[in-house]
């Protein structure tokens, strides 16, 4: 056994007894401590913010009462927060508010600007595509926006298809005449382009269009979305047949193409209210472990689309759910359209208030938070309700086969810890010309597109990625807010690991899991019968032969999809430069 920590023969960090029970004892004073500073909370109402030993915000929560809300953390020995968030907090800070709704807005304000760990993450499984109409231009367009952000805009939807989305739009251009060019396009021409000439533009640019008939366009295309052209429907679908019984079957696809599109956009297919009303539903559905939250979205009296945001790590005590569901409906619509109406299970009826106050400072507008009414509603929060379920299950099972992966790349490596936060690195180059190299994350499994970095290469002159490798991970240590990875993975063989080894040890992170991942090369020429393929193959510090996974794992698949995105993320940094060159 090793006397001391350090790297071991096999290449991993060891840690002695010694220094794990070092480590037990700085956490039960860091608790001790922390017990200490809550005493002299105050007993009102703000938000708390944990931090980590770098200063991270780790988590942020909203308290009636900061004082008993932050204590209770500490109350419960066996809890999930205090296996997984307690002994990662360093200390806690918090923030004063008069009410409650302002703790609501100021608790969504900070959870988007840190974006913490340990709180939800409004990340949904899929991002839905809107329309949006800029309105507040001179002659507004349309564009497909995956987030509802520029004040003054009209948004319509979201939508579950981008490409009937896209068609959509396409149609709204050339049947109204509306402009598709960017801005920047627009600015200072002297004639028209292509558009204007095949009778798809009324060119405002030019001002063959002045801003009253251009703005009935608008209004024409707008009136037309919102699902009252139903006259210029039908014209379509008689010009469709005309166009078949004419043999122009090209054309007439194309227009079935647009038909089609427009009926998805006014979601014909599921009309499930008559009251021609915009409104959400939400429900969750949970676990001791997870928690899922699913919205509908009605738009017209008909549900266009649904979202869902999982959340693992997730337990929470009854009495907090409320809580829970508060912050999600807050911070969901900081960055969401807010419809006139919002169904939330009855169950919570004591937050409906607290939550039309805070929605409506958010938004400037009112808008009604209440349970389902009528067999119409009810059947809405059941639809959203079952979705939750389902969707949880498949989230949990998915959640389950990444966790198992990274278990094995645990065990393979024989790290200390699972490999929660990866990062890659790859340098690309043309013959040393315009080096880069990319940095990307993967948390927990998955790309963590937010921390990617990319890097010119300043130092090293010439083909000589071992020097590049040191000096990009030598830059990337110097970022000292930017937290520690479980395992660093260099993309290359031994030469490229040796370079990382010493700029974690120059860097004092010796403690750092690093491997190189070498990529699988195809190993026939072109006249062999048979082509084989060798697999990839993964170098450990202190370890003469290569790792290797079996071909269909899938912690092989994860490590394979993290050495193909920094590639992707690098090649087309160095693309971008080298075309910038010419
Ligand atoms: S004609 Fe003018 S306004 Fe219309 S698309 Fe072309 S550049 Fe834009």
């Amino acid at each position: 056994m090793c006397k001391e920590s350090g790297i071991g023969q096999n290449g991993t960090y060891v840690v002695t007894p010694v220094e794990i029970s070092n480590r037990i004892q700085n956490m039960k004073e860091t608790k001790t401590l922390l017990k200490e500073t809550i005493k002299n909370f105050p007993i009102q109402c703000g938000v708390y913010l944990m931090k980590d030993i770098n200063n991270h915000v780790i988590y942020v929560g909203k308290a009636r009462n900061l004082k008993s809300r932050v204590r209770s953390y500490f109350s419960n020995a066996k809890s999930f927060k205090n296996v997984f968030l307690i002994p990662r907090i360093h200390h806690i800070d918090y923030i004063l508010t008069d009410t409650e709704v302002e703790a609501y807005l100021l608790e969504a304000s900070l959870v988007k600007k840190h974006n913490p760990r340990y709180n939800v993450r409004l990340k949904d499984d899929k991002s839905y595509p809107y329309i949006r109409c800029s309105m507040e231009e001179s002659f507004p367009r349309f564009y497909m926006e995956r987030r509802v952000k520029k004040p003054g805009s009209l948004y319509f939807g979201p939508y579950t298809d981008a490409g009937f989305v896209r068609q959509m739009i396409h149609l709204l251009n050339t049947r109204f005449k509306v402009r598709d060019c960017s801005n920047h396009f627009m600015k200072g021409r002297k004639k028209p382009c292509l558009t204007y000439y095949i009778g798809s533009c009324t060119a405002p640019c030019v001002n063959k269009v002045g801003k009253v008939d251009y703005s009935k366009q608008v209004k024409q295309s707008l009136s037309f979305l919102r699902g009252t052209g139903k006259v210029i429907l039908k014209d379509m679908e008689k010009r469709m047949k005309q166009l078949s019984k004419q043999e122009r079957f090209e054309e007439a696809a194309r227009l079935r193409d647009s038909i089609k599109a427009v009926e998805f956009c006014r979601a014909k297919q599921s009309i499930v209210s008559q009251r021609k009303k915009n409104g959400d539903v939400i429900a969750f559905h949970q676990d001791k472990q997870a928690i899922l939250f699913q919205t509908l979205h009605i738009r017209i009296g008909t549900v266009v689309g649904h979202r869902s945001y999982y959340h693992s790590r997730f337990r929470q005590s009854p009495k907090f759910i409320s809580e829970r569901l508060c912050s999600f409906v807050i911070q969901y619509y900081m960055d969401n359209l807010l419809p006139e109406l919002i169904l939330i299970s009855a169950k919570y009826k004591g937050y409906f208030s607290t939550l039309e106050k805070a929605l409506s400072k958010i938004h400037g507008k009112s808008v009604c938070v209440r349970g389902p009414k009528g067999s119409i509603e009810k059947k809405l929060m059941d639809m959203a309700l079952k979705n939750a379920q389902s969707r949880f299950k498949e989230q949990n099972a998915k959640k389950q086969s990444l966790l198992h992966a990274l278990e094995d790349i645990q065990k393979k490596f024989n790290l200390k810890c699972l490999p929660e936060r990866m990062e890659c690195f790859d340098i690309s180059h043309f013959q040393g010309q315009q080096q880069v190299a990319s940095h990307v994350v993967f948390h927990e499994g998955i790309p963590k597109k937010e921390d990617y970095r990319r890097y010119k290469i300043k130092t090293v002159e010439g083909v000589d990625d071992f020097s590049s490798i040191k000096e990009v991970l030598d830059r990337r240590f110097k970022h000292r807010e930017y937290p520690d990875p479980h395992l660093l993975i260099v993309d290359g063989g031994k030469g490229q690991l040796t370079k990382a080894l010493l700029a974690l040890k120059e860097a004092g992170k010796e403690d750092i899991a690093v491997v190189a991942m070498a990529k699988a090369r195809v190993q026939s020429d072109f006249t062999a019968k048979e082509v084989k393929s060798s697999s990839e193959k993964f170098f450990l510090p202190g370890r003469k032969n290569a790792l290797y996974f079996h071909s269909h794992s899938e912690a092989l698949r994860i490590l394979t999809h993290l050495r193909d995105e920094a590639h992707r993320f690098a090649i087309t940094y160095h693309r971008k430069l080298f075309q910038k060159s010419f």
